[in-house]
């Protein structure tokens, strides 16, 4: 079996601040050893219904170097680097192909503008306002597993703070397991489980996650084909931006989309979009 985890840093255990997610922050290194620890119980826990199993870990947050190699669970590969499109077109789904069997989402955060939410937003939080896959608004969650959808490829858990659980219930086919790593009191505020007690939350979550998708239980996510993703913007400029890249098409002042017969196009065509969309190239895409 090989089994795909798409690895986001909001959602990680004891992370609730910007200093914990980027390079200058003076939590980060802490940050990193906290995210590396999430994923290893994942693995752990995944191992024990697949004992053969491989993974293929794509970090997917900010300057996407943020997992410690050197601490990784040797079941797994790593995919490492920035998400410039010429890069990593599949940004947080990098390395996933149709050799996977399944998908699991550890770190991960409720999207943009979710009431109350923890360091809540869309791909890009100075940009997107809002996404939408064929008119509905989603996150990251369900945007990723639209991806894996292109190849029949379910997601079998998702892990975070708390709220994130209603987006994902409400945005994806039903049966995953859910891992809730921390209860959020508000943007930069939660009350945290220690690792201590996450990485058994994680390990029987994975295990329960793997044991779901063998009996067959879980379905892919299959957005109705052909596929609309559109992205509202804060600023008209960043709409123009966007614009130029080929196939989108501006659908009012602030917002764009295209159109496809994939998610996988749809998807990588967008992406390169929100990243022309910047102001200046931003230093996590260097
Ligand atoms: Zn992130």
């Amino acid at each position: 079996m090989k089994i795909f985890i798409s690895a986001d840093m909001e959602g990680v255990t004891g992370v609730v601040h910007r200093d914990q997610l980027v390079p200058e922050g003076k939590t980060y290194e802490r940050a990193r050893k906290l995210m590396t620890a999430d994923i290893n119980a994942a693995i752990t826990g995944a191992l024990r219904e697949a004992p053969d199993a491989q993974f293929i870990v794509c970090d997917g947050h900010g300057v996407m170097r943020n997992i410690l190699l050197e601490d990784l669970h040797e079941a797994a590969q790593l995919v490492i680097g920035p998400a410039s499109p010429e890069n990593k077109p599949l940004c947080q789904s990098q390395g996933c192909d149709e050799t996977c069997d399944v998908g699991l989402f550890t770190g991960y955060h409720s999207r943009s503008g979710t009431p109350g939410g923890l360091l809540s937003h869309t791909w890009v939080g100075s940009t997107v306002c809002n996404f939408r896959i064929n008119g509905e608004i989603v996150g990251e969650a369900a945007l990723n597993a639209s991806v894996l959808g292109h190849w029949n490829i379910p997601v079998a858990m998702v892990s975070g703070a708390h709220e994130l659980e209603a987006e994902a219930r409400a945005t994806l086919p039903e049966g995953f397991v859910f891992v809730g790593t921390k209860q959020t009191y508000g943007f930069t505020a939660a009350l945290c489980l220690p690792p201590a007690r996450t990485k058994k939350l994680l390990e029987d979550g994975a295990a329960e996650a793997i044991r779901r998708f063998k009996q067959g239980k879980l379905k892919p996510h299959k957005p109705k084909l052909p596929v609309t993703m559109e992205v509202e913007t804060y600023r008209r400029e960043m709409t123009e931006k966007a614009c130029r890249v080929p196939g989108m098409e501006r659908t009012g002042e602030r917002s764009f989309a295209t159109t496809a017969n994939s998610t996988l196009e749809a998807a990588t065509r967008m992406w390169t979009a929100v990243c022309r969309a910047q102001d200046e190239e931003p230093g996590w895409l260097k």
